[in-house]
């Protein structure tokens, strides 16, 4: 690959690398995008191997309203399923579904749950407590209600949760799926973009006039450069920089590491549907230490269930495999189900997500250890007097761990490396403003 220069360098073609280069072309720069994979999307892709669409990463456009992939999927001409519309679930209690009284009762725990976390942090005064340390214990709900928030939500233990960071994140609005797969969504705002595949950055020499990126694929010269890649690429050394970054960025990317939040997706073997309706959600209620998976079954109609394993559990069912992933699934609808399940599923055909063991990603997204919310900040940092931005979904203090923070990152990360190198050209300035939300 030839070294000419480039005003932007992006590294990684995620939602956060397709941002900052849509809006480096709208400042009127040349820009080149590096991305390891052989692929667009980073941790959004769309499966079609069930024969439909399916999101692997990335499954819903959450605080829709806020969200700026919104208005630009729509503009592609891709179609946003309002799911909160649609939206069902049932609990098993073992032995039998939780009635109405006991799911009044669930949603009413979880009402209080929230707002116990949330007097907790009032009363910290600037203490560090985990989404563990202010849940509450002992109540009938609250186990299934911490398993929920910490290891499906936040993909990660309650007692690795910052609680600052768990409140600063919480997602509002309503949550859109497109119809097409999340990682359609990107792979159509990715088009005509300046992006190399299959080129994995080995270093990057930030400490000269330009900034030079290496690998396998060659080198390549930029005033300026986005880093996209997730912090457990950052805080794995997947990258070598030169000079290191300062302490305080790499810190932050160890203070902000991934969780694990793996998929499975289960086909039907018959028109057996577990009497569950399309988009119905099956969990349990668990008690305090216990592991499960949560399940939405037949999206659109479809003819799978998605499973979903978080956590702890996420990470050993990772290190084994994507067969355990499989039989885990299965053993969590067997107790619902008994021997339905193996007969309603066919268990040859699952497609299981494996984020743990991808080297590109090294987990789903970030939560910030206790005490260090403030990690997210500091990741933004702009180094090298504004050569070098990291940018993605750890680097959004509101919107971290979705789609809509990574892309507010990126496109925000190109303003400000633009900026501070002196690249605005005339005009170019207000066409760039908005590139977070233009079509
Ligand atoms: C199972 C799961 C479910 C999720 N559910 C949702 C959801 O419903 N809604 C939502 O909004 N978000 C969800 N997320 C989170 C969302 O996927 C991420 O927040 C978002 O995709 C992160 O984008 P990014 O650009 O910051 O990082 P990435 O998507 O990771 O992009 C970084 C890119 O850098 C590339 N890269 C890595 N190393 C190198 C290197 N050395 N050289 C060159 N390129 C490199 C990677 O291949 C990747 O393409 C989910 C994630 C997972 C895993």
């Amino acid at each position: 690959m030839s070294t000419g220069a480039v005003d932007l360098l992006v590294v990684g073609a995620g939602a956060a690398g397709i941002a900052a280069a849509r809006e480096a072309l709208l400042l009127g720069l040349s820009v080149r995008v590096l991305e390891a994979r052989g692929r667009v999307g980073g941790r959004a892709v769309t499966s079609h191997t069930l024969g439909a669409p399916m999101d692997l990463g990335a499954t819903w456009l959450h605080a829709a309203q806020s969200n700026p992939l919104v208005p630009l999927a729509e503009a592609a001409g891709l179609e946003l399923f309002d799911h909160d519309a649609v939206r069902s679930s049932r609990v098993w209690m073992g032995g039998r579904w939780a009635d109405g009284a006991e799911m009044a009762a669930y949603e009413r725990a979880e009402r209080e749950w929230g707002i116990a976390v949330r007097l907790a942090e009032a009363r910290a005064e600037g203490r560090a407590l985990s989404m563990a340390d202010a849940a509450p214990r002992g109540g009938f709900w609250d186990a299934t209600l911490t398993h929920w928030e910490g290891p499906v939500i936040a993909a990660t233990e309650a007692a690795e949760v910052d609680l600052e960071d768990y409140l600063s994140t919480l997602l509002n609005g309503s949550n859109l799926l497109p119809r097409e797969g999340c990682g359609h969504v990107l792979e159509r705002l990715a088009e005509g973009l300046p992006i190399v595949l299959g080129a994995p950055v080995e270093r990057i020499d930030w400490g000269g006039a330009r900034v030079r990126a290496e690998g396998a694929f060659g080198a390549v010269e930029a005033l300026g450069a986005v880093v996209t890649v997730s912090t457990g690429v950052l805080a794995g050394g997947g990258i070598v920089f030169s000079p290191a970054l300062p302490a305080e960025v790499e810190g932050a990317a160890h203070d902000l590491p991934l969780g694990l939040l793996e998929k499975v997706g289960l086909p039907a073997s018959g028109a057996d549907r577990l009497d569950s309706p399309a988009f119905g959600g099956i969990e349990r209620r668990l008690e305090e230490g216990e592991r499960a998976m949560t399940f939405v079954a037949w999206p659109f109609g479809r003819d799978h269930l998605e499973g979903f394993a978080g956590g702890a559990l996420a990470w050993d069912l990772s290190r084994e495999g994507e067969a355990a992933m499989t039989d885990f699934a299965l053993s969590e609808l067997r107790r619902i189900y008994g021997a339905r399940a193996d007969r309603a599923i066919q268990r040859e055909g699952a497609v299981v997500s494996s984020w743990g063991r991808d080297p590109w990603a090294r987990g789903s997204y970030s939560a910030a250890r206790p005490g260090r919310a403030g990690a997210r900040r500091l990741l933004s940092t702009s180094v090298g007097g504004g050569r070098l931005r990291l940018a993605g979904e750890a680097c959004h203090v509101s919107l971290a761990g979705t789609l809509a923070g990574a892309w507010l990152s990126g496109a925000e990360a190109a303003r400000e490396v633009a900026a501070s190198r002196g690249l605005l050209r005339a005009g170019a300035q207000a066409r760039g403003a908005g590139a977070g939300t233009s079509a």
